[in-house]
């Protein structure tokens, strides 16, 4: 592994996500040698805390990983230094200043400077503003900014974000985390789809019937009640993580693997996908929200949700690509809360033959074969299967559908870092190709602004399905006027 060399100044450092996520992140680098000597963290929050409280709360974040060898968790946690400091005081962020700079001789990371917004959004403008205007950018190393979701909360609101932001950075100094790039079956869709004649010649309007993706997730709003019910699940699953796997679906092959190039790809692909008038949006979307049941209480009743609230915890959408590879394929989409799992899985289905000749030509109900159904398992099982019509075994001459499939072992799964160990990775490394840009999050912004403004002017029936199901009936009946069904249903 060859070394990055940085120092990180982390924004919210005792944060909820920090803890979680980002400090075991970066200590898998670190076991793995991408970080070693020459890297250190600066973690800034509102709360006064010393050097060494702040390497003990280091220390315990990553408590769970098993050290490589003795003492790794302890000379790990000497790279980290600590500052209170409160982001909409100028002031403070001269005392940030000079202690990133005191840490860049310290540790020798050639002027370096990653910086990683990891709190409230509403302070990532404020933050960026001021990293430029009290000089804490590096004249000699990399500035690069990463950014947490979400990244605004309508087209109008992200492009101030982002002419904000644009203010300090430019476009390739600018990591906007979603964090389902991160994961590896996601990036497979492209070793699939790139790697595999017998894929790739298929993947497209003539052989190709409907794409499913379906986001599930059994657990309900839990302590996020408040910054839920003020989002929704359009906003907080679909605009982001929907939209970059089915960019990913739906677009050509790049030019080579490269950020620049694959990134020119998805954004095209979006620029096809069909923004629907108010009137085409309510046919193809449909919003749920839970009600009690199964043990569990309706959304409505959880603390910190408005008894009254509007909103959806869960979506279903059918989306078109007007362009020549996907004119008249549905996408059909779905995201949603308490449902029967969780997990998330990508089925493409196939045409099925023009004509069928195993079918008894006197029994026009006799329709033996089934799709070809190609289901990407991207969590927690990571894999693909293939369904095939195969002949049944025996006298006579009957088809059976028959599966091949690849699921990763469990020690390929080992292997396979965190989506924010290998995002972490790709930052230091300057390697867009896992990150949104901004043209990619403004289509998005520009498709869901019209679902969310019809969805805010129109009350909905909530709550409308039981925990432990698959939403309501209306996303059934999205694919059913289209005469299909999604594949994986209870
Ligand atoms: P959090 O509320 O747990 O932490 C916020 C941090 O910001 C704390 O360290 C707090 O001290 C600091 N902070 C708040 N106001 C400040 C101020 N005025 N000056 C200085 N510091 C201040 O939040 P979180 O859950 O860690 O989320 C951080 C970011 O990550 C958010 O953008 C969130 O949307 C995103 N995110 C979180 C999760 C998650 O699982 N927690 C998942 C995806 C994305």
């Amino acid at each position: 592994a060859t070394e990055n060399k940085a120092v990180i100044t982390l924004f919210g450092a005792t944060g909820d996500l920090a803890k979680r996520k980002l400090y075991t992140a970066l200590f898998k680098l670190y076991q793995k040698g991408y970080l070693a000597d020459h890297f250190a963290l600066l973690g800034t929050s509102r709360h006064e805390m010393s050097d060494e409280e702040f390497q003990k709360l280091v220390q315990d974040s990553i408590k769970d990983i098993e050290e490589t060898r003795n003492g790794e968790a302890a000379d790990f946690s000497k790279h980290f230094f600590y500052k209170a400091h409160d982001v909409t005081k100028p002031e403070h962020y001269t005392i940030l200043k000079d202690r990133i700079a005191e840490l860049d001789k310290q540790f020798g990371t050639d002027g370096n400077r990653l910086f990683y917004m990891s709190m409230a959004p509403q302070f990532f403008g404020t933050i960026a503003l001021n990293l430029k205007k009290q000089g804490l950018l590096s004249d000699d190393g990399f500035n690069r900014l990463v950014i947490e979701k979400p990244f605004g909360r309508d087209f109008d609101s992200a492009k101030k974000l982002n002419d904000e932001l644009s203010k300090t950075f430019d476009e390739d100094q600018i990591f906007r985390i979603d964090h389902y790039l991160g994961k590896e079956m996601v990036q497979n869709i492209q070793a699939l789809r790139f790697g595999n004649t017998i894929i790739e010649s298929l993947w497209n309007n003539r052989y190709i019937d409907n794409i499913q993706v379906t986001l599930s997730e059994k657990l309900g709003v839990e302590e996020r009640a408040g910054y839920y019910d003020n989002s929704g699940a359009l906003r907080d699953m679909v605009q982001n993580h929907i939209m970059q796997i089915v960019a990913q679906l739906a677009m050509e092959q790049p030019v080579s693997f490269t950020d620049t190039d694959v990134r020119v790809e998805k954004i095209k692909a979006l620029r096809s996908l069909r923004v629907y008038t108010p009137s085409e949006a309510a046919a193809n979307f449909v919003r749920g929200q839970y009600d009690a049941g199964n043990g569990t209480e309706a959304y409505r009743d959880a603390d910190g949700v408005d008894p009254e609230s509007g909103t959806e915890t869960f979506v279903a959408a059918k989306l078109l690509f007007d362009n020549y590879r996907w004119s008249g394929v549905p996408f059909y989409v779905r995201t949603g809360k308490k449902l029967a799992d969780k997990f998330t899985r990508i089925d493409v289905v196939f045409k099925k033959p023009l004509i069928d000749i195993f079918a008894d030509p006197r029994n026009e109900s006799d329709q033996s074969l089934n799709s070809n159904v190609l289901t990407i398992f991207v969590e927690p099982k990571s894999g693909f299967a293939m369904q095939l019509n195969a002949k049944r075994a025996g006298q006579g001459f009957t088809t059976q559908p028959v599966n091949l499939s690849y699921l990763q072992s469990d020690s390929d799964k080992k292997e396979a870092p965190e989506p924010y160990e290998r995002l972490f990775h790709d930052a230091l490394e300057g390697n867009h190709t896992n990150f949104a840009s901004w043209a990619e999050i403004a289509y998005a912004w520009k498709f869901v602004d019209v679902i969310r403004k019809l969805w805010d002017i129109e009350k909905p029936q909530f709550p409308n399905y039981t925990p432990g199901s698959m939403g309501p009936a209306a996303s059934d009946e999205l694919l059913a006027r289209d005469g299909r069904k999604w594949v994986y249903r209870l």
